[in-house]
């Protein structure tokens, strides 16, 4: 089937990525080893791309991987509003998140607004780890791509009186 092309209207916009991405690693307690165990399958891919992580997870990751990975606060101390603040500011490309589907946490609503945040502004996100071999085996990981980002600002137009 053709791939259909977007075609933005004038007030949507074209976020250009390098092929060097910026991705965020995030894991809930129960889910680090097996986030741990997939970053280090895919050492050598992730190593030619500059990574950032939640306090805990972006540590054990640098230890692993023997990588450097820049590390916001711990997500129940705000990491996860901060990785969120970097999407918007167009500082994060991709984000790894294998959050607990079966434990609530303390960080929830922050948790929420950051998955909400990455589909605002449309950055591939993967929270299992097949959809996160599917991201890192695709070859748009080595290429520019042009992300493009709706303007939402039409859906809440409001009249203030
Ligand atoms: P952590 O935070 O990497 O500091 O454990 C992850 C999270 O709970 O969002």
């Amino acid at each position: 089937m053709p791939v259909k092309k977007q075609h933005p209207s004038i007030a949507d916009s074209i976020l250009p990525m390098r092929p060097k991405k910026n991705i965020a690693l995030i894991a809930h307690d129960h889910r680090k080893l097996d986030l741990l165990d997939w970053a280090e399958y895919n050492k050598e891919k992730l190593s030619r791309h500059n990574l950032f992580g939640t306090g805990t997870t972006g540590a054990l990751a640098a230890e692993r991987l023997g990588q450097p990975v820049f590390t916001f606060k711990s997500g129940p101390l705000g990491g996860d509003l901060q990785i969120g603040s970097a999407i918007i500011d167009n500082e994060i490309d991709i984000m790894i998140f294998f959050w607990d589907p079966l434990q609530a946490q303390p960080h929830d609503v922050d948790v929420k607004a950051l998955l909400r945040i990455s589909v605002v502004y449309n950055i591939p996100i993967a929270s299992n780890r097949s959809s996160a071999d599917f991201l890192i085996s695709s070859p748009l990981m080595e290429t520019p791509y042009e992300r493009f980002i709706v303007d939402y600002s039409r859906r809440f137009k409001k009249e203030i009186e």
